[in-house]
């Protein structure tokens, strides 16, 4: 059998090798290497796909929110409430920029942070809230929402992990995350749902004087050329990633629709396992499977993780320490320990998934984990 790997990114380029090589070529021989028709085209098609009025594409998901962090001109000592249980990048932003990350817990359920959470962490400083749709299911945005607009706070989401997945609300409208809250942000890292051969990321919103303050603060703060109205970033998306993004994004659909049957697989073989929580469908969210991520409920997590490698099966945790225990964070520690972020940490264990994976190493990865639970 093939070495079995989280992702295949190149089985997936092999799918699509001729019109890739192609549309690559192009780039090089156009030399229109930053920003230029490639670059708008996708920012144009992926604003149709997500149906939001302003896709503002950037280098990659980090500066994309630090751009939006920055656009929303909040003073030094702002406080911007992030879950403590995300990728460090989330809550570096915040700190980067002199704003205050303020760390909350996530539900043990959804791994995402909850309007009810949040609200016990405003204080009079708080601004923003960073709510991350973790793993590729979207937070409950409606009640996020209506919490944000009560106390006059905006909201920037991290998308990253969720591009493509829809959010209902209760009056039956879709909308797909990204486009909720003020801004949504995320990242075309190669291993990410809708990824490039390099780095990249997009900002995304409905407000017109957002997009233009985006758009001004990733190209240097110029207005117009070599006219500077304000600080900016140089963060710009360049062609050749545009041109692989712009092949990929044909087929977001069909990538989504092979991760969630390769998740109701998994679904299927572990739902009976007692040591084991499988990942939560939520009733508001559709799922993208960016990641699958198993809670294993005996303490063993470290031991099924490491009979998978002995058996040539990875697996990955995301995240193994609440952000309030990085050393990076620890002047925002306030020293209490967010409950389910610290459950999670020791209980959360991701399998292997993407959008080539053979039906012999899913039913191979599968009978591994059973076997595990089952000697
Ligand atoms: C990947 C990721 C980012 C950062 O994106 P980069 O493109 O790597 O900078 C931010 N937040 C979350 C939740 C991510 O998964």
């Amino acid at each position: 059998m093939e070495k079995i790997q989280m992702v295949d990114l190149l089985s997936q380029y092999k799918t699509v090798q001729e019109e890739m090589n192609a549309a690559i070529l192009d780039v090089i021989q156009s030399t229109r290497f930053i920003k230029g028709p490639v670059v708008h085209k996708f920012e144009n098609d992926l604003a149709k796909h997500l149906d939001v009025k302003h896709v503002i594409s950037c280098a990659n998901g980090t500066d994309a929110l630090q751009i939006a962090l920055m656009a929303l001109g909040l003073e030094p000592g702002d406080e911007v409430i992030v879950p403590a249980f995300t990728y460090a990048a989330t809550a570096e932003v915040i700190g980067l920029l002199r704003l205050h990350p303020v760390m909350v817990d996530v539900d043990f359920d959804s791994f995402n942070t909850t309007a009810a959470l949040v609200e016990g962490a405003i204080t009079s400083k708080t601004k923003a809230i960073v709510p991350v749709h973790l793993y590729g299911q979207s937070s409950d945005m409606e009640d996020l929402m209506a919490l944000a607009r009560r106390k006059n706070l905006y909201v920037v989401e991290d998308n990253a992990q969720a591009i493509d997945s829809t959010y209902t609300f209760k009056n039956g409208t879709q909308i797909k995350t990204g486009t909720i809250g003020d801004i949504g942000c995320t990242s075309f890292f190669p291993s990410k749902n809708l990824g490039c051969y390099g780095d990249g990321g997009a900002m995304f919103t409905n407000n017109y004087e957002f997009a233009r303050k985006l758009q001004m603060i990733s190209n240097h703060g110029q207005e117009k050329k070599y006219h500077h109205s304000m600080i900016g970033v140089n963060s710009r998306l360049d062609a050749l990633q545009a041109a692989v993004l712009n092949i990929k994004l044909k087929y977001l659909n069909q990538y989504s629709t092979s991760r969630q049957n390769i998740a109701e697989r998994y679904d299927e073989a572990f739902k009976n396992i007692e040591q084991l929580l499988i990942p939560n469908r939520s009733q508001h969210s559709s799922h993208v499977f960016h990641q699958y991520t198993l809670r294993i409920t005996d303490g063993r997590r470290d031991e099924l993780k490491e009979y998978l490698q002995n058996h040539g099966i990875p697996s990955m945790i995301y995240y193994p320490i609440p952000l309030y225990n990085q050393k990076a964070f620890q002047d925002y520690h306030d020293g209490t320990l967010l409950p389910n972020t610290e459950k999670l940490c020791k209980m959360v264990l991701s399998l292997p998934i993407h959008t080539e994976m053979k039906e012999e190493t899913l039913e191979f990865i599968v009978s591994k984990v059973q076997t595990f639970f089952n000697s």
